[in-house]
């Protein structure tokens, strides 16, 4: 038997019918919600743990427009506060399955769904070294962000770990704002563009080849780690204010993969500049869509998702 044009001889429980369901409740899921809401649009933010995103971990954020400091978790309590004066936010709502067809249709872990359209807003996470000291030090002097915790380490000693662009970048960003830097990389040569390798010689940034971190020594604050030279097994140690971990993101883009979405080489889900996928009706914003994995570019990603989402399915002729 079909409802409106959806089955639902299926045993899962239908839970809501919408004009959008937002997968993932981090800044970018939030900032869609209420963009969408606002337009008039029936949805639904279905996030797997609490609304908050990855931000929650953080002690303190500096450079979100408006709040000079604040905790991770009070930023994210206010936004989703917010968020929710306008939409449900379903928490602990995994979405585990996604369908296209006449409408999208997502299993979740309590039942289904279907929607019009949707916003993929699921986030990424950094890959770890996976060393001892690194998940008691995080937050002390470990960090994956060097846009996010650089302005703490000014004047001060710190390590890049990895050898891609972003290990390159966040280097060449920490030297600018005055930290001492030195980078460790595991391999003989670097992998990221040759102009980011140009400026690191240029500016006689100092870098270590063949070298792994095997540990980061726990104290009050990161105060050394204890390197390994991969050639001649030698181990030091060097001290270092700071540790910036740069060894890949890994974008949570499953559901991507289901729905056709286009990814690039990282698995992030390629969008326009209108956050448009490649999949009519399916939109695609914050760090799952790669770019500046930042709180205020998550944000803009939200919004200008949903308002993209309200001009397609406002216009029934929308033709790709
Ligand atoms: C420790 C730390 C400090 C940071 N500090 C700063 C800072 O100072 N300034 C700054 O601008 N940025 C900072 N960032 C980066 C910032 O947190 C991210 O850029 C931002 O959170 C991205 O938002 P998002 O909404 O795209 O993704 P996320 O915040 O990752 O949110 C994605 C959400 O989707 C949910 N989800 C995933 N898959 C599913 C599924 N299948 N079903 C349902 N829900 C799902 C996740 O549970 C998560 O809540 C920091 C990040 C970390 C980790």
């Amino acid at each position: 038997m079909t409802i409106e044009g959806i089955s639902v001889d299926s045993p899962e429980a239908l839970l809501g019918d919408y004009d959008v369901v937002i997968i993932g409740a981090g800044p970018a899921g939030l900032a869609a919600g209420i963009y969408a809401a606002r337009a008039g649009l029936q949805c639904v933010v279905l996030e797997k743990g609490v609304a908050g995103g990855q931000v929650l971990t953080s002690p303190s954020i500096e450079n979100y427009p408006g709040f000079p400091e604040v905790s991770g978790m009070k930023l994210m309590e206010t936004m989703a506060e917010h968020a929710r004066k306008y939409v449900d936010i379903k928490e602990g709502e995994e979405v585990l399955r996604v369908r296209g067809g006449e409408k999208y249709e997502l299993m979740t872990v309590s039942g289904r769904y279907t929607c019009r359209a949707l916003i993929l807003s699921t986030g990424a996470y950094h890959r770890k070294l996976d060393v001892p000291g690194e998940d008691g030090m995080t937050g002390k002097g470990v960090s994956y962000c060097a846009t996010c915790d650089g302005f703490f380490y000014k004047g001060k000693e710190v390590v890049v770990v990895g050898g891609g662009n972003t290990a390159l970048t966040d280097a060449l960003y920490l030297n600018s704002i005055g930290c001492k830097v030195t980078i460790i990389h595991r391999r003989n040569a670097f992998r990221a563009d040759k102009h980011l390798q140009e400026s690191i010689s240029r500016l006689r940034i100092p870098v270590m080849f063949d070298t792994v971190v095997d540990e980061i020594i726990e104290g009050d604050a990161v105060a050394s780690v204890r390197l390994r030279d991969l050639k001649t097994g030698v181990l030091s140690v060097k001290p270092t204010d700071g540790v910036f971990i740069a060894v890949g993101e890994v974008p949570s883009s499953q559901l991507a993969s289901e729905l056709g979405l286009e990814m690039d080489h990282g698995g992030f889900i390629v969008v326009d500049k209108s956050f448009r996928t490649n999949v009519p009706f399916v939109y695609a914003c914050g760090d799952v869509s790669g770019g500046i994995r930042q709180i205020v570019a998550a944000v803009h990603g939200g919004a200008a998702a949903a308002l993209s989402c309200f001009e397609d399915l406002m216009n029934p002729y929308y033709k790709r």
